[in-house]
């Protein structure tokens, strides 16, 4: 395989950078691709496989129903088209044109993210809501239950809720309120796991449908997502996602629809571009499984122990970079470790990137002169190769700027 990218050309990179989309997601372990290639080798009726999809993902979840979506991204605009659409395949087939149906979905204002254009993209008209009082230091508000009520109107669809543990104390509030008037509350929570418990937690509080990313921590292919929930909401967005070049007199859909409630036949759908492979599915669901069944404490003992090695390293081979661990904790459930960069940290982390091999670290520190070594994605027979590189690396730079430059530019 090894072979295979040599052949195109494309360099192996070294992701200490963490489960990132644009790197390529997580690593697969073997029983994973053994999986989908027992899937690749057969026909079989998708949706009998994603009703069968929908059981497992339940089991594992604890939510009423589940589907394999080409992502978190792709998971959202079926949640939205799910909520918008329901079981009416006329609204189905108007996607993402919503006139006449409602489609306001509320956010709170600091939730919003670039991933809005996948609620756009079925139709969804967003409306902010809420003050960024926090964000700014102007104040302690965020959202109040009055200021969502005081939001909805009979063209209001649904809320969506972007998770993260900051913004947890706020969803039971959502879910009381839109729960109040019958309308259903979507969490993003692609990036969400570990912890394990997550997978479960929104949807019992009460969350309507979740979105998590298959490809980040849960290990699947990363074309792959989870959408979970609700049992009608999850049947509609399965609709708007298969191919439906079907014949309406033998069309026999499975489990998961609603023929007493839907009237005709559905056409393609907004998500016939995400289509799932058979593949990806048998990939995510064996991840999936072994997510769940996985030891989740001796995992971050193992990457902590491979972190406190390579700190070692580097204190004795790179003092410059003057390596500090990050140890797991609820906010940030993966250890890591801190490098103080010996030049500017943008600087420094294109130095890491134009290597052979190129090496890359987590950017979301760069400002405070740091960049962060995040196990999740990077293999361990790799660990000494970073170490070295990145050692090299320093020592360039060393002599072209002292850390007191660095201090001095900002
Ligand atoms: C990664 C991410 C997504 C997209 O996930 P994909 O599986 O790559 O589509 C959506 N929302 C958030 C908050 C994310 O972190």
């Amino acid at each position: 395989m090894t072979g295979f990218l040599q052949s195109l050309g494309v360099p192996r990179r070294l992701n200490a950078a963490g489960t990132l989309t644009r790197l390529g997601g997580a690593l697969m372990a073997p029983e994973v691709l053994q999986a989908m290639q027992e899937a690749a080798a057969c026909s079989v009726d998708m949706a009998e496989l994603q009703t069968a999809a929908s059981q497992r993902i339940a089991g594992l979840t604890g939510a009423e129903a589940g589907l394999v979506t080409t992502g978190a991204s792709a998971g959202l605009t079926l949640a939205t088209a799910a909520c918008l659409a329901g079981w009416d395949a006329a609204r189905m087939a108007a996607l993402p044109d919503t006139q006449g149906m409602p489609a306001r979905v509320l956010m709170h204002r600091t939730h919003r993210n670039t991933y809005d254009h996948a609620v756009r993209l079925a139709g969804g008209c967003i409306v902010d809501i809420g003050h960024n009082d926090r964000g700014t230091g102007a104040g302690v508000r965020s959202l109040e239950a009055w200021e969502i009520e005081s939001a909805l109107d009979a063209q209001t669809a649904a809320f969506v809720f972007v998770a993260s543990p900051e913004a947890l104390p706020l969803l039971p509030v959502v879910l009381e309120v839109m729960h109040r008037h019958g309308l259903p509350v979507v969490v993003d929570a692609a990036a969400q796991l570990p912890p394990r418990e997550n997978l479960r937690r929104y949807v019992e509080m009460g969350a309507d449908l979740v979105v998590f990313s298959g490809g980040k921590a849960l290990e699947g292919p990363q074309s792959t997502g989870l959408l979970i929930g609700r049992r009608d909401l999850i049947g509609s967005a399965l609709l708007q996602m298969m191919d439906m070049d079907v014949h309406p007199r033998t069309w026999a859909p499975a489990g998961l629809v609603d023929m007493a409630r839907l009237r005709g036949t559905p056409l393609h759908g907004i998500g016939r571009g995400f289509k799932a492979g058979k593949e990806e599915i048998a990939g995510l669901l064996c991840a999936l499984q072994r997510f769940v069944e996985r030891d989740e404490a001796a995992q971050v003992a193992q990457w902590t122990q491979r972190l406190q090695v390579m700190v070692q390293a580097w204190t004795a081979q790179a003092p410059m970079l003057a390596p500090v661990l990050w140890p797991a904790r609820l906010s940030q459930p993966v250890p890591q470790i801190a490098l103080h960069t010996p030049e500017p940290a943008a600087q420094f982390s294109r130095r890491l990137q134009t290597m052979e091999p190129p090496v890359h670290l987590a950017e979301g520190r760069m400002e405070d002169g740091l960049l962060l070594a995040n196990p999740m994605a990077l293999a361990t027979a790799d660990d000494a190769l970073l170490v070295q590189q990145i050692a090299r690396a320093a020592q360039d730079a060393w002599p072209s700027a002292s850390r007191t430059d660095t201090f001095a530019e900002r």
